[in-house]
């Protein structure tokens, strides 16, 4: 069949929906198995969140940890899933994923992945996992996508694998008896009904939604999602009858900067460095001017826990010159600003601000003034005693005492969205009553963070089981193909 024939063919054993981190390898699987599969992406280029994540990925077994002496093992990699989430992960699932891991990152190795030489190591941006084994690229997300773009060219190729971008998924489509026949698609100004057994729903989170995210998690968002996140598959879903899981359990990450051009983002790059990278010589106080953690708390799950108990979520980073003065190289305050960038920031970018009495500092970022002159006064008593009665903080090298004084203000923000579409183990989509929507699947950030990660963050799971299932479910969906093809 020539490629004009196949853009014009609409009956598929697989309709894959998002060509990002698991749709990718979802539709690569399964045409690789043998099944005739569409893979339909709403942007004009593949990718998704790839353009973006950091794409850190966890996996235990691996070949690149083998050829470092690195002992590793499914067990443990599961144990530390389940330290770090408190066992609120869905324990089916990450058994799944564990388990899958380490075939993930090999195939990757075995394509020419780029990874980054210190690679695998302990992360410290979440809750450490016990042994070294995160993995990412040189380019981050870019690296995977150059694999997972290659691969997919291989499989148009050689497979019955058609892509079509620019073309949004409207609708999942059902049968008269109800069970899922396909899916309908806006594709050249006009909606073209796809009919295919099979419907796979990889579309990513809805971090770039606030209507969708006010709803499903019930927090302000500041968001530094992908612009990819926009929620389809939830709105897909949850017509076709899906229920959802993850409810409850979001988390923020901890503070970034607000975006200087778009209000409700925020950069994510532009964060506090972590207590393990500096300890931090400025305090962190909330719009009453009250400190509400201990700055130097070495546990990122804690402050981020902290964080979401002030008021909008939002702190300020506030202290003199001094304090900034000592902050540059390995020990800047903020990733990537030395002291003269931040002087050179204050009162020209939305958030950071610089004034010579505290009142007046108070005043232009929005803190109460009294508030924050009797906190920087109470703290700097507890740094002349060396002891932080209020939250225990031991770091105290240095009173906040002489103009001119900086405050940034910083936001909880939201990469990735927690709840999802409820699926079972062969990730297909259930309904609200736990029931199989036969045909319907489901994977990625689509099934909520919260499946993988439970209320906590986990390094590497949501990039590594967006692959692996995405990968998994191919290969399935691709043998049940061939089985109803030659029966
Ligand atoms: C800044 C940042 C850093 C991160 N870092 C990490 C990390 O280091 N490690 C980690 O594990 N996780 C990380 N994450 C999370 C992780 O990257 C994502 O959860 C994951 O990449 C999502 O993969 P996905 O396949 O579900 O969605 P995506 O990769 O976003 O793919 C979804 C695709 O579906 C398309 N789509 C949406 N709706 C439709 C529709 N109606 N019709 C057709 N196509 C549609 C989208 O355009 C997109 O291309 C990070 C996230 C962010 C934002």
């Amino acid at each position: 069949m020539n490629s004009q024939e196949r853009q014009e063919e609409t009956a598929y054993d697989v309709a894959v929906i998002g060509a990002g981190t698991a749709g990718i390898p979802a539709a690569i699987a399964a045409a690789q198995g043998g099944a005739r599969v569409l893979l339909v992406e709403k942007d004009s280029l593949i990718g998704g969140t790839l353009h973006v994540t950091g794409g850190h990925m966890a996996a235990a077994g691996t070949r690149r940890q083998s050829s470092r002496g690195i002992e590793d093992s499914v067990e443990q990699h599961l144990a530390d899933i389940r330290r770090i989430s408190q066992g609120t992960a869905r324990d089916d699932l990450i058994q799944i994923q564990v388990a899958n891991a380490a075939d993930t990152v090999d195939w990757l190795d075995e394509r020419g992945f780029a990874f980054a030489p210190e690679t695998p190591r302990i992360v410290y941006g979440h809750e450490p996992y016990t042994v070294a084994r995160t993995y990412y690229g040189k380019d981050e997300g870019q690296s995977i996508l150059e694999v997972l773009r290659a691969e997919l060219e291989k499989a148009r190729e050689s497979h019955d694998l058609t892509l079509w971008t620019s073309t949004p998924a409207l609708e999942i489509r059902k049968d008269d008896t109800g069970r899922v026949c396909g899916v309908s698609v806006f594709k050249n100004g006009q909606e073209v009904d796809v009919d295919a057994p099979s419907v796979v729903i990889a579309t990513g989170g809805f971090g770039a939604d606030s209507e969708l995210f006010e709803e499903l998690e019930g927090a302000p968002l500041v968001s530094a999602s992908g612009r990819a996140a926009t929620g389809d598959g939830i709105h897909l879903g949850r017509a076709a009858g899906a229920g959802l899981q993850g409810q409850g359990t979001y988390l923020p990450t901890f503070g970034g900067l607000p975006d200087p051009k778009t209000p409700g983002r925020a950069n994510w790059s532009d964060r506090q460095r972590l207590t393990s990278e500096r300890p931090p010589l400025e305090i962190y106080v909330n719009t009453d001017g009250k400190r509400w953690v201990a700055e130097d708390e070495p546990s990122i799950d804690e402050k981020e826990r902290a964080l979401t108990t002030i008021p909008q979520r939002t702190f300020w980073t506030v202290f003199d010159d001094a304090m900034l003065e000592a902050s540059t190289g390995a020990l800047e305050m903020v990733v990537g600003c030395e002291p003269d960038q931040v002087r050179a920031m204050a009162n020209n970018r939305v958030g950071v601000h610089r004034a010579d009495d505290l009142s007046e500092l108070a005043a232009l970022a929005g803190i109460d003034p009294e508030g924050l002159v009797s906190t920087v006064a109470r703290y700097n008593d507890q740094v002349a005693r060396g002891v932080d009665e209020d939250f225990g903080r031991t770091h105290l090298p240095m009173p906040i005492e002489k103009g001119p004084y900086y405050a940034i203000r910083n936001h909880a923000i939201t990469l990735v969205t927690f709840t999802g579409l409820d699926i079972d183990t062969d990730f297909t989509v259930r309904s609200a009553a736990g029931e199989r929507i036969e045909g319907l699947y489901a994977v990625g950030e689509v099934i909520g963070a919260g499946a993988t990660c439970g209320n906590s963050f986990c390094s590497g799971m949501l990039v590594t089981p967006a692959l692996t299932f995405g990968r998994l479910l191919g290969e399935r969906l691709s043998a049940g193909a061939t089985a109803s093809r030659s029966s």
